[in-house]
């Protein structure tokens, strides 16, 4: 098990931004799926005793409830970082916006829990090429946006939305330290990425939220191998809601899984990954990466 790891994450997208991908609008605090579905996570985690990244929406914040339970994943041990300001992709934005949704919200995450974050996820997995000086400049450690796959154009077909600029095919499947210029590819910067996991060679994504759209036998294919050093493995809020129960009956994405087989593949998961791998933070990982970098 040694000098293997990794790291679980989530990216908090509570309901208003599912629905904002359908042009939909949802007040901020009628969110079942923000509130079930983290509470959920954490006591799995809890369970499994795992310290995991939970990448929040600026915005949410703005919440005093979500504050709150964000207040109680922080309590639990858990890291925070950003998943932007109003989750805006970056590929869609102007330099002056996207230096909001990196810059802006760091300092109001910041503000809002007393904190100094390291992190920075974009949504949608919409990393730019040019965004590393962004990052710098806000003063993160790391970013995790970078979704090494081939599957670009089949992912934008099914969140519905044009990205315009995939350079993620090529881009590494293992952390590493991106040049200034190009997030995509290794150089010299004061950032280090940490992809999110794809498997070998297809690199099709091995995240929790695709495997549970897809089905069971992709789940057991993209299982993020033990002879992996570094993994970096997400689940969303909504991977652990019972859809069914949900007040409101919104349309909410498919997923070929039960909410049963959804609770219990998370729990097979978790098991895999604490049994083959150091359980680290984002951050934690960062560190060590960057401390391997120095090194070399
Ligand atoms: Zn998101």
């Amino acid at each position: 098990m040694s000098g293997r790891y990794c790291a679980i994450q989530v990216d908090l997208d509570g309901l208003w931004v599912i629905e904002k991908l359908s042009g939909r609008s949802v007040p901020l605090e009628t969110d079942p799926v923000f509130y079930d579905g983290t509470e959920r996570l954490l006591r799995l985690f809890e369970e499994f005793g795992v310290k995991a990244t939970f990448f929040v929406v600026a915005k949410d914040l703005e919440s005093g409830n979500k504050l709150n339970l964000v207040r109680r994943i922080i309590s639990s041990g858990h890291e925070i970082a950003s998943h932007g300001m109003s989750h805006g992709y970056i590929t869609m934005l102007d330099d002056d916006e996207a230096r909001r949704e990196i810059a802006g919200s760091k300092e109001a995450i910041d503000n809002a829990l007393g904190l100094k974050i390291a992190g920075f996820k974009a949504a949608g997995f919409a990393a730019r090429r040019e965004v590393v000086p962004f990052l710098e400049e806000a003063g993160y450690r790391y970013d995790s946006s970078v979704l090494p796959t081939s599957l670009g154009p089949v992912m934008e077909a099914v969140l519905k939305v044009r990205y315009r600029k995939w350079g993620m095919a090529t881009a590494p499947r293992g952390p590493y330290v991106p040049a200034r210029k190009d997030i995509f590819r290794r150089g010299e910067s004061a950032i280090v990425e940490l992809p999110v996991t794809t498997m070998p060679l297809l690199r099709f994504p091995a995240h929790f939220s695709y495997a549970s759209a897809m089905g069971l036998t992709y789940a057991s294919i993209t299982r993020p191998h033990k002879f992996s050093r570094y993994v970096t493995y997400l689940f969303h809020p909504l991977d652990l809601v019972d859809r069914a129960a949900m007040v409101g009956g919104k349309v909410l994405p498919k997923t070929r899984i039960s909410f049963d087989g959804r609770v219990a593949l998370a729990r097979a998961m978790l098991e895999h990954f604490v049994t083959g791998f150091n359980i680290v933070t984002s951050r934690e990982m960062a560190q060590i990466v960057r401390s391997k970098h120095a090194a070399a």
